[in-house]
């Protein structure tokens, strides 16, 4: 079973869903108001590494993340830009997706927009008022943090002291510097939504305890996102909840940043944030960043320079190099994975997705594989080369040359091996022609028809 460390303890834990066999999955997408970076490349590529291994497990997951389709940060481009807001976030709303299609990520099951949840939301807030959490001011509606007992359960401090190390507030009407807006009242010319307290829009913080607890319902098994949501989003959504007493995620699961440091050529754009697609520019083939992905573990800071991603597209070579290999035998589809190197994998994503350990494995394999093959050892080699590739598919790397000989052309393949073995040597010569025809070479080795472009 898999374990998986935990914000809200500080330990790695079990894994057990709420129903067996399926689990619901939160993960704080993004608020659209410009392009892609490499950040949000790595936490989409952390949670869809998770999402497929558990799939690959036998757990079906709802994968649900948001669209933050109304914030400060768009109203701002907007006026920057003079054009309305829906229309700067359905631009960086095209672009999220077609980067995260690129870096191979599977679309979530849901994704909610904020936008369609505000009558949720009011809602939610108007609860939040009427049990004393919540108290309106000349420009909005807050929630008090002192109604929470256990504020800063994930941020581990004690109010008091977070209380103390609070900036200097500046709105004079809230309680205390810690707490945050549910409800924004409208300036003019800004969107606004109606409500009790007037027109205006709903805080960030608000959005996703509405949306994950709509389509997840209470007591999901997963909420995730960027360690830098820790505080406050994730502490300032989670209270809220608790002030409704309701049952909130059973896990929070946060992966580490980004750093994009050295090699030049990578500190071009946004600040020196390198957008996704500089780095589709600057690598040729975007898997290089899934594997960098996977060799560095989730909860540690990642650095992506043109150095690692380099090293990252030339260990993805060698993956590519034994797909090939295992193609040319024809034997891609038949045949057994070696058990040993998929239980050892598995095992090592089992101890909190330790990806790194869980590659370290497949490329020992592929090492071995290719001596295998180099010893003539075709079924062997073979049966390495499938558990890699089994393994690497687990989690979103599909090899490349595994794939360049069709499947239609290894199964005339297979045929002519049956002809053969049964003497039929007229089939066999006729199916070598229909191979040659397409345009591949036939060669006859001991382990059967062997297929090259
Ligand atoms: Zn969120």
């Amino acid at each position: 079973m898999l374990r998986l460390h935990d914000t809200a303890l500080g330990r790695i834990e079990q894994f057990e869903t709420r129903e067996p066999g399926r689990a619901g999955i939160y993960i704080c997408g993004s608020t659209v108001y410009g392009p892609p970076h490499i950040g949000h490349g790595r936490f989409s590529l952390v949670y869809d590494i998770l999402r497929r291994f558990l799939e690959y497990s036998g757990i079906a997951v709802d994968h649900v993340s948001n669209v933050t389709d109304i914030d400060d940060k768009i109203i701002n481009k907007a006026n920057e830009e003079h054009r309305p807001p829906e229309e700067v976030a359905a631009q960086y709303e095209e672009q999220w997706w077609a980067a995260m299609a690129k870096l191979g990520c599977l679309p979530p099951s849901q994704i909610p927009h904020a936008t369609a949840f505000i009558d949720q939301m009011v809602g939610l807030i108007s609860e939040l008022a009427a049990l004393g959490s919540a108290y309106e001011t000349s420009d909005g509606v807050y929630f008090a943090v002192s109604s929470v007992a256990d504020y800063g359960l994930l941020a581990h401090q004690s109010l008091e002291s977070m209380r103390a190390g609070a900036r200097v507030e500046v709105n004079e009407e809230k309680r205390s510097p810690l707490d945050f807006a549910l409800w924004k009242k409208a300036k003019p010319e800004e969107p606004w939504w109606p409500s009790p307290w007037g027109p205006g829009r709903p805080g960030w913080h608000t959005e996703c305890v509405v949306m994950s607890l709509a389509l997840l319902g209470e007591g999901f098994d997963l909420h995730g996102g960027g360690q830098d949501l820790i505080f406050p989003h994730h502490e300032n959504e989670r209270a809220q909840a608790v002030a409704e007493g309701r049952s909130f995620s059973r896990r929070w699961m946060h992966n580490g940043m980004v750093e994009a440091r050295g090699g030049e050529k990578m500190s071009k754009s946004l600040g020196n944030v390198l957008l996704l697609s500089d780095l589709f520019e600057q690598i040729p083939d975007p898997r290089a960043y899934r594997l960098l992905v996977l060799q560095s573990h989730y909860r540690a800071p990642i650095e992506v320079t043109s150095t690692t991603l380099g090293d990252a597209a030339a260990a993805l070579s060698r993956l590519d190099a034994l797909g090939g290999r295992l193609a040319e035998t024809g034997a891609l589809e038949s045949g057994q994975a070696d058990a040993r190197v998929k239980s050892a994998f598995v095992e090592r994503m089992q101890d909190d997705l330790d990806t790194p350990r869980a590659t370290a494995v497949l490329f020992d394999a592929i090492r071995q594989a290719n001596l295998a093959f180099d010893a003539r050892d075709g079924s062997r080699g073979a049966e390495l080369t499938r558990s890699v590739l089994e393994c690497f598919g687990a989690v979103g790397l599909q090899a490349k040359g595994a794939t360049e000989i069709p499947d239609s052309v290894l199964e005339l393949g297979r045929r002519r091996d049956e002809a053969r073995a049964a003497r039929d040597f007229a089939a066999a010569d006729g199916l070598r022609a229909e191979i040659a025809a397409l345009g591949y070479v036939v060669e006859d080795t001991a382990g059967g028809t062997r297929i090259r472009r």
